[in-house]
């Protein structure tokens, strides 16, 4: 079903750009968990929420243990509206605070804003109070090195911004098995190079 103005090619291209831009969010995530939390954080998936609604949350995470799963569940959530509006440097800061979240969640402490997860945020030389950065840190290298890949993130979170409805009907959890079978097949490609370099 195509529900963007009755042409099929506006809605592949709007899927495109959504695949697209979910893969620059889960980028993000990996340069801001490598730079800025250790590499200490599993992955999780990202959603993106279209809702238009006034509320001002940018972004959230969601924490669950649901006693069936050996695993405790979690995701990001991103509000596409009031986030478009973000600087991308801004925007970082709000990854690194639902992941700072994701962090205490997956080390077994309280989802809380206490002492802890804001220093957590200023050693690598974010103040999420603030919203400001220290030159020089590990969050302005991830800064320089997300914007060295010039990902163009707010042209694709505009262009998702004109979507008409309240969601499209595509999955975002097929975006991210699409990211993780992706980043699979490049590690395997590089773990290849590495042995055909050992063995010449
Ligand atoms: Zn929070």
């Amino acid at each position: 079903m195509n529900r963007i103005g009755g042409t099929a090619a506006l809605s592949g291209e709007l899927r495109r750009e959504c695949e697209q831009t979910y893969f620059k969010l889960y980028y993000i995530y990996d340069v801001l968990n490598q730079l800025c939390l250790l590499g200490e954080l599993e992955r999780v998936p990202l959603r993106l929420n279209f809702d238009r609604n006034e509320e001002r949350v940018l972004a959230s995470a969601n924490l669950f243990r649901i006693p069936w799963r050996r695993k405790p569940f979690c995701f990001i959530e991103i509000k596409l509206f009031p986030c478009a509006e973000l600087s991308t440097g801004c925007f970082l800061g709000v990854m690194l605070h639902e992941m700072s979240h994701i962090w205490d969640f997956q080390h077994g402490r309280e989802a809380n804003h206490d002492k802890a997860f804001y220093d957590r945020m200023l050693r690598v030389g974010f103040d999420d109070k603030s919203m400001t950065f220290q030159e020089n840190s590990l969050f302005a290298r991830s800064i320089n090195l997300i914007f060295r890949q010039r990902l163009r993130l707010k042209d694709g979170l505009n262009m998702l911004c004109s979507y008409p409805g309240t969601k499209p009907e595509w999955d975002e959890i097929e975006f991210y098995q699409a990211y993780l079978d992706r980043t699979l097949q490049l590690r395997r490609k590089q773990a290849a190079a590495g042995r055909i370099v050992a063995a010449s």
